[in-house]
């Protein structure tokens, strides 16, 4: 895997248009200022990773566009050492950012193709702790609960009550709601139990799936 100083570049550019975009998290920016987003795309989809712009992964997927991961980011407030339970693994970045925020990162995944590639390339490029499962993320990861941040990156026509039941106290759940366009929702549990929402407009993502393939 290599980074050129061409590609840094670029990086560079990138992370300064999402400042300008309104991305305020500075941990975030410099997380993505760091990792090489080219490393998880395939040719021809890798000349195009400092743009702005979601592209194809394999099996019909894709990566979010950078400035939906750094929204996502700062928005579920990650600290150290948290438990995150990531949904919909793709290609493995947004998984690789939670980890240099210092997260303890399980992420899980539905399309077999897709969780067998990124479960071996993670840890090539330095991200042995990562853990990845091959499953429906409706359903959560109930033996590893309670999770402090619950991360969804697909569109879900309606919060799976699973994943809101995993999470701890204060814990706080992104998700985007949504059939056609989502709404970027954050849960917020308090101690007690009940749930805080609040909307962060409208965002597009591929669809949050049932069952597994
Ligand atoms: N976070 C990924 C973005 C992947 S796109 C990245 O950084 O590249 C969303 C992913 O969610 C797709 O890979 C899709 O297969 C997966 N997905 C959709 N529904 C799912 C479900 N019910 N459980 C787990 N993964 C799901």
């Amino acid at each position: 895997m290599e980074d050129k100083r061409e590609h840094q570049g670029q990086r560079h550019q990138l992370v300064k248009a999402l400042r300008r975009k309104g991305i305020f998290d500075e941990r975030v920016l410099a997380a993505m200022n760091r990792l090489p987003r080219h490393w998880f795309l395939e040719y021809p989809h890798s000349l195009r990773a400092y743009e702005d712009v979601p592209l194809t992964i394999l099996a019909g997927q894709t990566i979010s566009q950078p400035f939906t991961v750094a929204r996502q980011s700062e928005l579920l407030r990650v600290e150290k050492r948290q438990r995150v339970l990531e949904i919909g693994t793709g290609s493995g970045y947004q998984a690789a950012i939670l980890a240099m925020l210092g997260a303890r990162v399980f992420t899980v995944e539905r399309q077999r193709e897709l969780y067998e590639k990124t479960r071996r390339f993670l840890p090539t490029i330095g991200f042995p702790q990562i853990r990845c499962y091959h499953r429906d993320g409706t359903l959560g990861l109930p033996e590893f609960a309670p999770f402090d941040r619950i991360l969804a990156t697909a569109g879900a026509a309606a919060i799976p009550q699973s994943l809101v039941d995993q999470l701890a106290p204060n814990g706080i759940l992104l998700i985007p709601v949504g059939r056609r366009q989502q709404r970027m929702i954050r849960l917020t549990k308090t101690p007690d139990g009940t749930l805080r929402e609040e909307d962060f407009g409208a965002f597009r993502f591929v669809p949050f799936l049932p069952g597994k393939t």
